[in-house]
């Protein structure tokens, strides 16, 4: 017999909760041998959501829940889900019935086999989605792979199973720009896939925002690689030894024709702008690595906690 753990991060899910709930009464009678918990992190939901875990919590023990002191975001959630689950494995969800709970039985059979990680790989992402979100999706994973030095699997979201060597190891990674699935490489053992068709969300809109998007897909380049900074480095090399050139063709003209070009006013606007606009991007780029920095310097706490239920010491 071996312990399961699901773990969901919840933010304003009061729509979904009933739902899910009932899914995975379903899907635990399914695994009979096993014990089961389920992990929720309200990650500062304004709605009934934390009410309804609450009551939740109380009519089963196997319902737990940890309740942010404010919205954390997502993948602090899953941080925490890590840090409070104690199965041998332990599966990622969305709350929203995205991923079908189904599957979670085939990345179990597949931890049974021996893989230490198995994520979910979507084999289609559902039609609803806007067109754009998908092409972006799946241009970004093919950048971020390109600029990565460890290899992320494409078109995987955070619906995965872990087993719990692979946990201590996430646990160790306690840095504040998070990106679990690109932490979840990093920490090796052998790992796996099972493909898998996306859902619809089950209710409400998604939580995250456009903004939290472009967030976490900056944080996956800039916690996996420091390329940028290297192809920074290579622009102003050929920026200088163009320019070099340019210098070397023009004096050599001077002395052996007498020739002086007179200086054309608009390609000096032209290049003028073209490399200031070209040094305030890198500046960007360089300041970002430095926020980071100071950030991590800081030091402060990933997360804090309102309330826990069922959990040993609460
Ligand atoms: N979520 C969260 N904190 C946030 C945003 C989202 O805990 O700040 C949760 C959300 O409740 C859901 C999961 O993360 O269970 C995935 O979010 P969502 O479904 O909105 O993202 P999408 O599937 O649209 O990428
Ligand atoms: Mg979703």
């Amino acid at each position: 017999m071996s312990k399961i753990s699901f773990i969901f991060p919840v933010y304003n899910e009061e729509e979904s909760l009933h739902a899910l709930f009932t899914e995975m009464q379903k899907l635990i009678e399914r695994l009979p041998n096993d014990e089961v918990e389920l992990v929720f992190i309200d990650d500062g939901s304004a709605d009934r959501t934390y009410m309804m875990l609450t009551a939740l919590g109380h009519e089963y023990p196997f319902v737990k829940m940890v309740s942010f002191s404010r919205n954390f975001g997502q993948q602090i959630a899953l941080t925490a889900g890590l840090d409070y689950a104690s199965g041998d494995a332990i599966i990622v969800m969305d709350a929203d019935l995205q991923d079908p709970p189904n599957v979670a039985l085939e990345l179990i059979s597949k931890w049974r086999e021996g893989y230490a990680v198995v994520y979910a790989k979507r084999r289609t992402r559902h039609q609803e989605e806007v067109f754009l979100r998908k092409i972006v999706a799946h241009l970004y994973y093919r950048l971020l792979n390109a600029l990565s030095d460890i290899p992320i699997p494409t078109d995987t979201g955070d619906f995965r199973l872990l087993d719990r060597k692979v946990v201590d190891g996430l646990k160790l990674c306690r840095e504040h720009s998070r990106y679990i699935r690109g932490l979840t490489s990093f920490v090796g053992f052998t790992q796996t896939s099972v493909l898998y068709d996306r859902h619809n969300r089950f209710a409400g809109q998604s939580k995250y925002t456009l903004l939290k998007l472009f967030k976490l897909a900056l944080d996956g380049i800039m916690s996996f690689s420091v390329k940028p900074l290297k192809v920074i480095s290579y622009i102003g090399f050929f920026i200088s030894l163009f320019s070099f050139l340019g210098a070397t063709y023009i004096t050599l003209k001077r002395i052996f024709f007498q020739q002086y070009t007179v200086p054309g006013f608009t390609l000096t606007i032209i290049l003028l702008s073209f490399f200031s606009g070209m040094q305030i991007l890198i500046l960007g780029i360089i300041g970002e690595y430095i926020g980071r920095i100071y950030i991590e310097a800081q030091n402060r706490p990933l997360y804090l906690i309102k309330h826990k239920i069922n959990f040993p010491d609460t």
